[in-house]
């Protein structure tokens, strides 16, 4: 195939995601309302013409976002039980100048409907939210891209007079679900209006306040002024190298390395708990090791009364070498068979 066939192609393909043109801010984004800097608020209305581009891969990341929430909605729709409505629908607070799109209500049955925003995730990060924990949704303040999100919520429900909250979080990988509930917090949207307040006066008056001190989340990942501000301090006298390939692997390393922080962390955890199990002295040890078993159970419909549904039962099981067996003991302490 020609080479330059491929890059013809790419070319007009990524023209297909081109970036919108910078646009001036009219008010206070819902979405944005949770950037604790001033200075990239008022630039939003000021210096929105200064603002880097969104880089090609953003692009693609939020459109893919957008298409998976639509299709997750379109499936569930089809539930008789489940009526989503006000889907996109711009709301306005006049008085501090916010205005959003709520993604829209659900209501089940004849219950209270509840205000919700859609937001699509790698599995990785989806696996991270428990939806049984009530504390779940203060996860999205330790993942970057998700950092307004409590923001967002909050400043919705304080413009739609609720108190009630729910994220739903749908894995990339095959649209499940989890539903993350969030209840009002009031000291947080008043935090929130008063800062809609500050900057609109900034705003009015022309005035950039200071930097924030630089921050690699807040002003490296989620500001598009930081070439023009307090950050390109931090690169004076630095070396840039722009090979394709080393920034890709410069890219895997900071990846795995999340990845193995968080093997430390589980291997520290599954370390204590399973060493409370007879033969759970097993990671340092090098004798024992443990794997996970399923036992398929079969729906039993022909009895009647104790009918079982179909399903699949997982148990740890802590293996014991030195015996020459395989066999040991399951985590939840029965007989391993
Ligand atoms: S780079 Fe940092 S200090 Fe500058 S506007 Fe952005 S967030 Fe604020």
């Amino acid at each position: 195939m020609n080479p330059e066939l491929l890059i013809k192609l790419h070319k007009d393909i990524e023209d297909c995601f081109a970036p919108d043109p910078p646009r001036k801010a009219k008010s206070m984004q819902a979405s944005q309302i949770g950037h604790p800097c001033d200075l990239f608020h008022v630039r939003n209305f000021l210096d929105y013409t200064l603002a880097k581009e969104w880089t090609l891969q953003s692009r693609r990341n939020f459109y893919m976002g957008k298409k998976i929430e639509k299709l997750w909605i379109a499936e569930i729709r089809k539930s008789d039980n489940i009526r989503i409505f006000n889907e996109q629908q711009e709301i306005t607070w006049d008085k501090y100048n916010i205005s959003g799109h709520i993604d829209g209500w659900l209501q089940y049955k004849k219950e209270e409907p509840i205000l919700f925003d859609i937001k699509s995730m790698h599995p990785y990060i989806w696996q991270k939210f428990n939806e049984n924990d009530i504390d779940a949704y203060k996860q999205f303040d330790r993942l970057p891209y998700y950092k307004k999100a409590i923001s967002q919520g909050q400043i919705y429900m304080a413009m739609s007079n609720t108190e009630h909250f729910l994220f739903i979080i749908v894995n990339k990988s095959n649209l499940a679900e989890k539903f993350i509930y969030m209840p009002l917090d009031y000291q947080h949207t008043e935090m929130l209006i008063q800062r809609s307040i500050r900057v609109m006066d900034y705003v009015a008056k022309e005035i950039r306040p200071d930097p924030i001190e630089f921050d690699e989340i807040w002003c490296e990942k989620l500001c598009p002024y930081n070439h023009i501000c307090l950050p390109n301090r931090r690169y004076e006298g630095a070396e840039f190298v722009d090979n394709e390939e080393i920034v890709d692997a410069a890219q895997r390393y900071f990846e795995l390395k999340e990845l193995a922080k968080e093997y430390t962390e589980i291997n520290a955890y599954l370390k204590a708990q399973l060493g409370k199990y007879e033969k759970g002295g097993f990671i340092d040890g090098g004798n024992y090791e443990f794997a996970i078993t399923e036992t398929h159970y079969k729906a039993q419909p022909e009895k009647k009364v104790l009918a079982k549904p179909e399903r699949i039962e997982k148990r740890v099981v802590l293996i014991d070498h030195r015996k020459g067996e395989g066999g040991g003991k399951n985590a939840d302490g029965k007989a391993d068979n």
